[in-house]
């Protein structure tokens, strides 16, 4: 390998770690859960996306061992070889009446499905309409698209308006809004009330990504469209946060869509089917977000009660309902030690920074789940008070 090549790619890690950007993996030996163990130290977990607390429930546990036992350990195969289970039709069809849509399609992560979902659906002479904060992964799936490009500033509706108009009078043949239900970096929801009125208006095809939602938001849990009331033509999400949180993703809708998406969507033609204890597990995640209500309701419960300590203590917070509650820092370097010092202190939390987040946003992203206690989230407000007072930030 030319030696050149590899110093460039040092020159840019040294760039990276000296504008405080550098990411540091931290190893874990526990499962994922409320509190975890790291270097040998036990932490409450206030990173994951482990909403309802399912990451080690030991139903989720039982259903994946039993299915290893009944179906093996792989698949060896994509779907449409010889890697269609009777599991992963059951997943598929459960899912599917569960978002009240006609049928879904798995993907080995939403990340794929995302990269599948527009390439299949529309061609030169359609247009997408997207979201300036969307999941990386649904950008990525819009540039492997043919579909003309709009964008929209966040959650604003009058530019939406003008977008979708400028894509009408372009002679667009399809119209495509594509939205995540809730922005992960700061935890607000997409207003769908408005995407999909307008969406009737200019008569385009909503699609929503709900990995943030899924399993939670809503009275049933059913996400964001049911948060609101509303529904909306595509979804997508993932299994790999409050469904159990391991690994996989979705496209829900209607028949013609997954239909064609089965045909077509290179991310599922030529990707490995899901492993069976991942689908057995995923049917029993089903289970538990059905009869959920009360994980539901303690979720909320800690999210407010988090809200409420960290305000009371005078930090910068994003306002929302929602159970990522993002903690506003501005420089990545300040993210970075608040971060560090919080977990001497016995709380993982991550700073989360540019390229993440916009330059002169970092911030701490913390996220409640229905696992942690009062005990759990005291601690973990102490903890925030005492290294917000020594790094000046309160
Ligand atoms: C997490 C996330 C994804 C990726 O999901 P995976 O199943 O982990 O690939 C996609 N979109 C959004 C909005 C997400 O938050």
């Amino acid at each position: 390998m030319p030696q050149a090549f590899l110093d460039a790619l040092t020159d840019t890690l040294a760039e990276i770690k000296a504008d405080g950007l550098l990411k540091r993996e931290r190893e874990i030996t526990s499962p994922q859960g409320a509190r975890i163990t790291a270097n040998g130290r036990g932490l409450i977990n206030l990173c994951a996306n482990n909403y309802l607390g399912l990451a080690d429930h030991p139903r989720l546990i039982a259903a994946a061992t039993d299915a290893m036992q009944s179906h093996g350990y792989g698949m060896a195969s994509v779907r449409f070889i010889c890697g269609t289970q009777d599991l992963h039709r059951q997943l598929e069809t459960r899912l599917a009446r569960f978002l009240d849509m006609d049928d879904s399609i798995l993907f080995a992560a939403c990340f794929d499905a995302n990269a599948a979902v527009f390439e299949p659906l529309l061609g030169a002479g359609d247009a997408i309409v997207s979201d300036s904060l969307n999941h990386a992964s649904l950008i990525d799936g819009i540039r492997l698209c043919k579909a003309q490009k709009y964008r929209y500033a966040n959650a604003d509706m009058a530019d939406l308006e003008a977008q979708l108009k400028a894509a009408r009078a372009g002679g667009a043949r399809h119209v495509m809004i594509v939205t995540d239900g809730v922005f992960s970096m700061d935890g607000t929801l997409a207003p769908l009330p408005g995407i999909t009125a307008l969406a009737a208006q200019y008569d385009a095809i909503t699609l929503v990504d709900d990995c943030h939602a899924t399993g939670f938001m809503g009275p049933k849990g059913q996400g964001t469209p049911a948060h609101f009331g509303v529904s909306v033509d595509i979804l997508t999400g993932t299994f790999g946060k409050a469904l159990g949180g391991a690994i996989g993703g979705y496209i829900a809708g209607p028949q013609p869509v997954i239909d064609l998406l089965r045909q077509r969507a290179r991310p599922y033609l030529f990707s490995n089917a899901l492993p069976p204890s991942v689908v057995a597990a995923g049917i029993e995640a089903l289970d538990l977000v059905e009869t959920g209500d009360t994980l539901r309701a303690r979720l909320f419960e800690n999210a407010q009660y988090w809200r409420d300590g960290l305000t009371r203590l005078g930090f910068d917070l994003l306002a929302g309902e929602h159970p990522i509650v993002p903690i506003m820092l501005g420089e990545a370097q300040l993210a970075q030690d608040m971060a560090a010092g919080l977990n001497d202190r016995g709380v993982y939390v991550s700073g989360f920074f540019y390229p993440v987040v916009p330059k002169g946003r970092a911030r701490i992203r913390t996220q409640m789940n229905a696992a942690l206690d009062r005990d759990d989230l005291d601690e973990g407000l102490a903890a925030f008070e005492a290294v917000g007072k020594e790094l000046g930030v309160i």
